[in-house]
């Protein structure tokens, strides 16, 4: 395949092909993130304090050590991490030490829908809970961008907020490459720009469906009919009033069967689901029931040990390995379509998979153009990607032919302005795009 071609034809046919897509809605995960740039004095200091060296991170931050940990983590192998924090007097600590940070709209359905009303899609539907006045000033004012009010009303996030005060926020720590610490007389450097995330929801950790979003929702699927669901490395595996993740995910799959029932198509969105029994559940329960997922490298590895298969080499994207783990998962939990992302490449797993080449040729140019400019950019705009050149780690993986697997390589922005949000971006606007049916 000539790649240059496809990506042309992309850059041109973007706005086209947007125009002619469906209704999205997304749920259940909006959240306020707070940016904190590192800083490596304060860092390398805190690391000494607590004696933290490098190890594999912790399922999740019950005190100031695991969440360091964590930190380190991300900064001495360039790996995103997300984590949750359990202990309010972790969370305090952080917010003594580094405040609230930059205030910024987050979490994956927030994020995933301004990308995709950002880059032109008509119709948009964020579930937002509770909509606070401090999380919806951080919503955009793009028209195309609506959610359900408290009060069953399709508004504007911004024009429906009920309550002041922020119940959760998501620290996002940006480590960037070429920074360095010592520890223990020994150089780390950081090799890849890259963030850690350490989150404080004890608000929507259950993932609840409010009773009003689900019955507005049901009314209106025929006008939103692909679905994004995501917000599961949130989730706990029990919760202090006794339920347990499993029960949140028999409620999930419930409103998935229903949709599904009314003509939805529903994707999976994995993000860095760190807790064994959340994946479990999601694996075991949710699965089966979905037409799509999207995951990174970190997110497959864990997936593939879950399922009984060697992860070795996926972190590293060896295209070879990523592809049995992603066949393996397929066959065994019958997901029609899976998207998996890496800096480099993109690898789908569907029948007649180079049928979406251009969609993901689109989702590309849109992520390098977003990395460039740190915008999630519109479906104009994302020409001037062209100028970066395309992965050669890609395009050796592309090497794989297979009509039920197709490779792209992606194109690669030398100093990304920010990293975070572009997985979302990827998988949200493919999956998007997904049932045009483009021919290549
Ligand atoms: P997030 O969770 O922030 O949405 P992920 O870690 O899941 O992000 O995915 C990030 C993806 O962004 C990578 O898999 C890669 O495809 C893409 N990406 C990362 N850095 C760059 C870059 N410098 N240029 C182009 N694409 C990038």
């Amino acid at each position: 395949m000539n790649y240059e071609d496809l990506y042309k034809a992309a850059a041109g046919e973007s706005c086209e092909m947007v125009k002619r897509s469906h209704g999205i809605a997304l749920g259940f995960h909006s959240v306020a993130d707070g940016l904190i740039l590192t800083e490596e004095r304060k860092f390398q200091k805190m690391l000494e304090d607590f004696r933290v060296n490098p190890s594999e991170p912790p399922q999740s931050i019950s005190s100031v050590e695991d969440f360091l940990a964590g930190y380190l983590f991300t900064f001495s192998t360039g790996k995103a991490l997300q984590l949750m924090i359990d202990k309010e007097d972790v969370k305090k600590w952080i917010e003594e030490h580094f405040g609230k940070g930059q205030l910024r709209l987050g979490g994956t359905s927030a994020n995933m829908a301004v990308a995709l009303a950002s880059f032109g899609f008509s119709k948009v539907l964020v579930y937002v809970y509770p909509l606070v006045k401090e999380l919806a000033d951080l919503f955009p004012d793009l028209p195309n961008l609506r959610t359900v009010s408290n009060k069953g009303k399709i508004i504007h996030p911004r024009s429906g907020w009920n309550g002041e005060k922020l119940g959760a926020i998501h620290w996002i720590f940006e480590v960037k490459k070429g920074q360095k610490i010592s520890l223990s007389g020994r150089e780390i450097i950081c090799p890849r720009d890259n963030r850690f995330i350490a989150s404080w929801n004890p608000v929507n950790s259950k993932l609840d469906i409010a009773s009003y979003f689900r019955k507005i929702y049901m009314g209106m699927v025929s006008q939103y009919p692909k679905f994004l669901l995501a917000g599961f490395h949130i989730m706990r595996d029990t919760y202090p009033d006794g339920d347990t993740v499993e029960n949140r995910m028999r409620e999930i799959v419930s409103f998935v069967r229903e949709i599904k029932g009314k003509g939805a198509t529903v994707h999976v969105e994995m993000a860095s689901v760190r807790r064994e029994r959340v994946r479990k559940a999601m694996i075991d329960l949710l699965f089966p029931e979905i037409d799509s997922l999207g995951l990174n490298e970190v997110e497959l590895s864990w997936i593939a040990e879950d399922i009984g298969i060697s992860s070795t080499g996926i972190m590293d994207g060896e295209e070879d390995k990523v592809l049995r783990a992603l066949e393996v998962l397929r066959d065994k939990k019958g997901i029609k379509r899976i998207h998996f992302h890496t800096l480099g490449y993109y690898m789908l797993v569907r029948e007649k998979a180079n049928r979406e080449a251009l969609n993901l040729a689109v989702a590309a140019l849109a992520a390098a153009r977003r990395a460039e400019t740190g915008k999630p950019p519109s479906c104009n705009e994302i020409k001037s990607a062209m100028i970066h050149p395309m992965s050669e780690f890609g395009i050796k993986a592309s090497r794989i032919f297979k009509e039920d697997a197709f490779i792209l390589p992606t194109r690669i922005v030398d100093r990304p302005k920010i990293t975070v949000g572009l997985g979302d971006t990827i998988s949200s606007i493919a999956f998007s795009l997904s049932d045009l049916h483009n021919d290549v």
